[in-house]
């Protein structure tokens, strides 16, 4: 049994992991500002043996008194909709939230586990996307202040491990869906099971021919534990390789959903990649990880959790 950090942990991913590592024994300390974040995800570990919640901005020096073996940081924004909202508090949770996590786990002599992100490779000009890709990034445009933030945390996080020895792990994450996503919260997925529920217009972003490839929460987590519990440093993309057009994830959710709701096309945001698919051999090879919920299967339990948090609204 261990003492684990969860920073970001009332958010969509943090909050399944805290009850994955309490069902294993775990102890979990969560720490989150709830910016993006909500107490309902989290709201039936408050009484477990072993949960404490702090609510904290990690980008302010963190301190949490007795032993620490892990420090998992999850903290920060992640829907592009919050890129243009929240910007400079996406730069400071990536950088300097990140500098503090590294404090602790150092302080503590505890392993570091880093939430970084597949838009670390930018709108990729290699397809699928390798660990070994090195990226095609836009600094300076909306979507920088998420992408560079990250690359800067990857950055920081091998600093510390090559420069104080520090015990790190680096989990790449693709677009991940499922339970405890904020409805509003913009991105496709709850965006169009939301839309379809509630009988209004799927709104596709461009001619939906763009690709992503969406993994199942569950699926996700799993990996994050492989990876946590191994011994494999650099970073590991963890994400399901099925590449779906997004015009198709749209057709898929008013199929599963039943909805009468029309498709309609809006501008595509700036720097919108036009493909994304993880090449997950390394994740294969040294973890023996691989997802496991098709997308149909996860879009069904996604939209019977929004069926039942949109309540009376639902359709
Ligand atoms: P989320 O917004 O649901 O969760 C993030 C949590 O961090 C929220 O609870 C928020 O309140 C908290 N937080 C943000 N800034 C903070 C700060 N300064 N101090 C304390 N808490 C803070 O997003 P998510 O989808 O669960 O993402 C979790 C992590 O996974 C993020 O680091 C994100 O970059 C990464 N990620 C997610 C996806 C995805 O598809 N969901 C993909 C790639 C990477
Ligand atoms: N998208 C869309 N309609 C929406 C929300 C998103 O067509 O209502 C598109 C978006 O432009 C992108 C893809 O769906 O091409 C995935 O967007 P999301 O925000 O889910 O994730 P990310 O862009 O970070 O991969």
């Amino acid at each position: 049994m261990a003492r684990l950090v969860v920073t970001g942990g009332a958010g969509f991913l943090g909050s399944h992991l805290c009850h994955r590592l309490l069902d294993r024994g775990d102890e979990v300390v969560c720490i989150d500002n709830l910016i993006t974040g909500s107490l309902a995800n989290i709201d039936d570990l408050f009484g477990r043996p072993g949960f404490t919640f702090v609510e904290h901005d990690v980008s302010a020096f963190i301190w949490v008194p007795g032993p620490v073996d892990g420090v998992l940081h999850l903290a920060s924004p992640a829907s592009p909709i919050d890129f243009e909202r929240i910007p400079i508090q996406i730069l400071k949770v990536g950088s300097l939230g990140t500098h503090n996590a590294l404090g602790l786990a150092k302080a503590k002599g505890a392993r570091f586990f880093l939430a970084s992100t597949s838009e670390v490779y930018g709108d990729p000009l290699v397809h699928p996307q390798p660990e070994s890709y090195w990226g095609n990034v836009n600094p300076i445009g909306p979507r920088g202040v998420y992408d560079e933030a990250k690359r800067f945390a990857e950055a920081m996080t091998m600093a510390y491990h090559r420069h104080h020895g520090l015990d790190v792990r680096i989990v790449r994450i693709f677009n991940t869906y499922g339970t405890h996503m904020r409805a509003d919260d913009g991105r496709a997925v709850s965006n169009f099971i939301v839309q379809a529920l509630q009988g209004q217009d799927l709104t596709v972003f461009g001619d939906g021919s763009q690709t992503r490839s969406f993994c199942y929460v569950d699926d996700e987590v799993r990996g994050f534990l492989a990876l946590y519990d191994s011994d494999v440093v650099g970073p590991t993309n963890i994400g399901n390789p099925h590449e779906y057009t997004i015009l198709q994830l749209a057709e898929l959710v008013l199929e599963v959903t039943g909805s009468s709701s029309e498709i309609v096309f809006e501008p595509l945001p700036v720097d919108d990649p036009t493909q994304r698919k993880p090449d997950i051999a390394r994740a294969r090879d040294l973890l023996g990880w691989a997802p496991e919920v098709d997308l149909r299967t996860g879009i069904e339990r996604t939209a019977e959790y929004f069926r039942r948090v949109l309540g009376g609204d639902a359709g």
